[in-house]
């Protein structure tokens, strides 16, 4: 339920925020459509009140020549009433399109322009210096380690797939283990969740299931897709749900795989697990009151800070710049690890805060008593930033859209590039992060079996 009366209410802030964020979404055309949905509603409305008038005229005792004149109208009335639902429908649908092009408002905090305007907000570590070898890649390391297999995965499935075998193998479920302990740990509820999920559920979550440049891989002759992030499924657990506020906020961690085309990006061919079809992910996920969400998007900076920290890893940590933000984040805060195979910095982790722009659509509502509920139900429609609003409240209480937050605690695949190469030692071997160590049967160093 996008709000088109708040859009055209504020249509220059909405203008200018598309503008920072180098939106394509035509807010101003949304509106326009919206202008002229309202009419076309407006005249099927009144066509089919027409209809009732005359069908309900036609109940009594009439003459042979009234009946057969309301007949006729009755005729008339029902053809202008098809053609006009099919306008409003049409008209709808234009209107839907455009206003879900709208990106979400963006924090006052957030740095205006491209990815070299990002803030750096903390580094941790620093670069290691490799006395007596030039580091290798971590796909050099990997396959002389025996822990991949891209030759066979590339047989298999394709380019961009990959066994993982020895302690690559072992080395994934131990990642996933650690991470979902260490959330654990901090009170969010582990999930495993359905890596399948209807398109229209994606749909609600803010992303595009169907096109040509889509991320999503749809299942043939069905409603589903395989989701790219379990954020999709756990958004989902609580669709069209009324949430008390002292439940919140609900903090969620989920095991999923995540399925890409990466339809768009560059060196689709080569080799290496930086960027792939399938990866494993733990997922944070957060639903909120809306004064929470600034609080607990820096809980999840912290989070991932402390857990990047304790693998060793050095990284920065950084406040993605308004163009950087896609559609629903409101701000966003991405870790880059070190990689000195690579030879760069490469994302390791992303936690998007987008307040309530994801669940307009899978509409998840909080009910708060509210001693001055009326005040308070006004202010919480203003404080919307123009896209969408909240719904209504009775007395003493109001309805209102919460906010989600996601953030990765643990991205696989880039995590094993991270430690490949940065703990590598002459020999070609890797040195196990002490943290691992517990969940690899106490192993100290990757060796090749
Ligand atoms: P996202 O859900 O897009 O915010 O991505 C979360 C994290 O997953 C990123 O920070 C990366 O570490 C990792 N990631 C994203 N896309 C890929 C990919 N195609 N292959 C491997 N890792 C990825």
């Amino acid at each position: 339920a996008i709000d088109f009366k708040s859009i055209k209410a504020d249509l220059e802030a909405v203008e200018r925020n598309c503008k920072v964020r180098n939106s394509r979404a035509n807010p101003r055309r949304a509106v326009e459509l919206y202008e002229e949905y309202v009419r076309v509603k407006l005249e099927a409305d009144t066509l089919r009140a027409d209809r009732n008038n005359n069908s309900s005229r036609m109940k009594g005792k009439l003459e042979k020549e009234e009946r057969d004149k309301l007949i006729a109208a009755g005729q008339q009335l029902k053809e202008a009433l098809g053609k006009a639902e099919e306008q409003v429908a049409l008209v709808e649908q234009a209107m839907q399109v455009e206003g879900q092009r709208i990106p979400n408002s963006t924090h006052p905090e957030v740095p205006l322009g491209g990815e070299e305007n990002a803030t750096l907000l903390a580094s941790v570590g620093e670069q290691r210096v490799f006395e007596g070898f030039q580091p290798a890649d971590h796909v050099k390391l990997a396959e002389s380690l025996k822990m991949v297999d891209f030759d066979a995965a590339a047989e298999v499935t394709g380019q961009k797939f990959y066994y993982l075998c020895n302690a690559g193998a072992l080395l994934e479920l131990a990642l996933v283990s650690w991470a979902m302990a260490r959330v654990g740990a901090k009170g969010y509820t582990p999930f495993t969740t359905p890596d399948i999920v209807k398109a229209s559920v994606l749909e609600k979550c803010g992303f595009q299931p169907r096109g040509t440049n889509t991320q999503v891989y749809s299942i043939e002759d069905s409603p589903l897709c395989l989701t790219g992030t379990a954020e999709v499924p756990l958004a989902g657990l609580y669709m069209d749900k009324v949430l008390q506020e002292s439940e919140l906020p609900i903090r969620m961690a989920a095991f999923g795989h995540c399925f890409r085309t990466e339809a768009g990006a560059a060196g689709a061919a080569g080799k290496g697990l930086f960027r792939v079809h399938q990866f494993s992910k733990v997922e944070m996920f957060i639903l909120c009151a809306p004064s929470q969400s600034d609080a607990l998007h820096e809980e999840l900076r912290v989070i991932g800070q402390e857990m990047y920290t304790d693998l060793g890893l050095h990284f920065k940590v950084l406040d993605m710049p308004s163009e950087d933000l896609g559609a629903s984040a409101h701000r966003k805060f991405d870790m880059e690890a070190w990689m000195p195979g690579l030879n760069r910095y490469g994302e390791i982790s992303s936690a998007s805060n987008c307040t309530d722009y994801q669940v307009m659509e899978c509409r998840i509502c909080m009910t708060c008593l509210d001693v001055q509920s009326e005040e308070g139900a006004s202010q919480g429609k203003k404080q919307k930033g123009g896209k969408k609003g909240s719904g209504g409240g009775g007395a003493g209480a109001r309805t209102e859209f919460v906010h989600t937050l996601n953030s990765t605690a643990c991205a696989v695949p880039r995590i094993i590039v991270a430690i490949l190469e940065n703990f590598q030692q002459a020999d070609g071997s890797v040195i196990v992060p002490q943290q691992l160590r517990p969940f690899l049967g106490g192993m100290e160093v990757i060796r090749a079996p």
